[in-house]
């Protein structure tokens, strides 16, 4: 199932463990929560991981930002899958 999820997340995610998929409603709860990891794009209405956590405070807030997703959206197992395989 996981897999599943990692091969419907936008493409313009970053590589790395935190990816938003394609159920995203666009409510911008992530970007307020952290703005410097998750972007917009403006065209689709909808939000991707621009840059990857790098400290502690960056990593509390992209965690605190997947568990209050309303549509469980944010996933944090990108490590676990090849990013080279392009997103469907
Ligand atoms: S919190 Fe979830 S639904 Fe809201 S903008 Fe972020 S990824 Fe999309």
């Amino acid at each position: 199932m996981a897999f599943e999820d990692f091969k419907q997340r936008w493409p313009e995610n970053i590589a790395g463990k935190f990816y938003v998929g394609a159920q995203c409603l666009d409510c911008d709860l992530c970007r307020h929560l952290a703005p410097e990891v998750f972007a917009h794009n403006d065209e689709g209405g909808y939000t991707y991981v621009k840059k990857q956590p790098e400290t502690t405070d960056e990593l509390a807030r992209c965690r605190e930002a997947l568990s209050r997703c309303c549509v469980n959206t944010i996933y944090d197992d990108g490590d676990l899958f090849d990013w080279k395989k392009p997103a469907a």
